[in-house]
C-alpha cells in the first residue's frame, strides 16, 4: 500500500465519519467518534468509505456470510466503492490482512442490504443479500493462503459482536461457497471454522457424534438420495439430483467442515460429519440418519 493511498483513505474516512454511508438504526454497531467505533477492547471499527452496492433492507438479518476478497485491500476498496467496471457490489465489513493488528472497515450500516451474496440460497432463504450481513476478508485465495492470526482475531471479534447483536444462529454463519454451490469457493478451506465455533461463532459437529456415525457407516452406507436429503436438511441448495451437483455440494461442505480433503467424494468421514451436524442443528430428515439411542462406543 502506498503512502498516497493511505492519505486518500484517511481523507475518505474523515469525510464519511461525518456523512456516513446511509441510515443507521438502533441495531447497528453503535455510534462513531472521529470515524472510529470502539465496541469493546478487542473490537474497533473504522468508518470506511461507502459501499456502492447497497439497497434498503426488507428482511430481518438471519445470516452472516464470510468471503475472501480475492484481491488486495486497495483493490477491494475500489471495487466496493464502484470504481471498477462490472456489477455494483457491496459489503458491510472489510477486514485487512495487516499485522500486528488487522483493520476493520465498515462499508455500510447493518440496516442496509449489501450486494455481496449474488445468486444464493441457504435452507429456506433465497437471494441472501436481503437476509444477511457480509464480511469480506482480504486474502487472494483462502484455499491456498492461510489467514494471518491478527486478521483471524479481528474477524472473530467482529463476528462475535454481529451474531450476538443480531441473534444469528450457529448454522446460519456460512461461507459464500456454502450458499452458492458450484459457483464460489470463498473464504476457502483454510478459514479456521473450528476455531470460530469454539469461540461462539458458527457450527461445528460434536466429535462423539461423528465417531458414532462413522462406526455405523462401516456396516451400512447411505445412498446418494439419503446424502442429498441430509445436505438439504442442513441448508445446502442442490438444484437437481445429479451426481455432478451432489459432488459440488459435497465439495462446498468439505471446504467448510472437512478441509483436510476437498474432493467432492462423499466418503464415510464426510457423511459422518454431515450426519452429526444435522443431528445437532437441524431436525433429522429420516430415522435412518440418526444412530439408535442404545448404541454406545
Ligand atoms: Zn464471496
Amino acid at each position: 500500500m502506498t503512502p498516497s493511498y493511505l492519505k486518500r483513505l484517511a481523507v475518505l474516512c474523515s469525510i464519511l465519519a461525518i456523512s456516513g454511508c446511509g441510515t443507521t438504526s438502533s441495531k447497528d454497531s453503535g455510534g462513531t467518534s472521529d470515524g472510529l467505533l470502539v465496541v469493546n477492547p478487542k473490537l474497533s471499527i473504522i468508518q470506511g468509505p461507502a459501499s456502492a452496492g447497497v439497497e434498503a433492507r426488507k428482511q430481518p438479518i438471519s445470516i452472516l456470510v464470510l468471503h475472501h476478497t480475492a484481491s488486495s485491500l486497495p483493490s477491494a476498496l475500489d471495487t466496493l466503492q464502484g470504481r471498477t467496471k462490472g456489477h455494483k457490489v457491496g459489503v458491510h465489513y472489510l477486514v485487512s490482512a495487516e499485522a500486528p493488528k488487522a483493520r476493520i472497515f465498515r462499508m455500510c450500516p447493518d440496516s442496509l442490504a449489501a450486494f455481496h451474496a449474488g445468486k444464493s440460497a441457504w435452507g429456506k432463504f433465497e437471494s441472501l443479500n436481503q437476509s444477511s450481513l457480509g464480511i469480506e476478508i482480504v486474502n487472494y485465495d483462502g484455499n491456498i493462503n492461510p489467514y494471518p492470526q491478527p486478521q483471524v482475531e479481528a474477524v472473530l471479534a467482529l463476528a462475535q459482536h454481529l451474531v450476538t447483536t443480531h441473534q444469528i444462529s450457529p448454522e446460519n454463519v456460512v461461507a459464500h461457497s456454502d450458499i452458492a454451490v458450484g459457483r464460489k469457493i470463498d473464504p476457502g478451506s483454510l478459514f479456521p471454522w473450528e476455531y470460530f465455533a469454539a469461540n461462539g461463532v458458527g457450527a461445528w459437529p460434536d466429535a462423539k457424534d461423528v465417531q458414532v456415525f462413522r462406526i455405523l457407516l462401516k456396516s451400512k452406507k447411505l445412498t446418494n438420495p439419503e446424502i442429498q436429503q441430509l445436505l438439504r436438511a442442513y441448508g445446502y441448495r442442490l438444484d437437481d439430483n445429479t451426481d455432478k451437483t451432489l459432488g459440488l455440494a459435497i465439495e462446498a461442505f468439505q471446504r467448510h467442515f472437512r478441509a483436510a480433503k476437498v474432493d467432492g467424494v462423499a466418503d464415510d468421514d464426510t457423511v459422518a460429519i454431515l450426519q452429526a451436524l444435522v443431528k445437532k442443528y437441524r431436525s433429522a430428515p429420516a430415522k435412518a440418519a440418526t444412530p439408535a439411542p442404545s448404541r454406545r462406543v
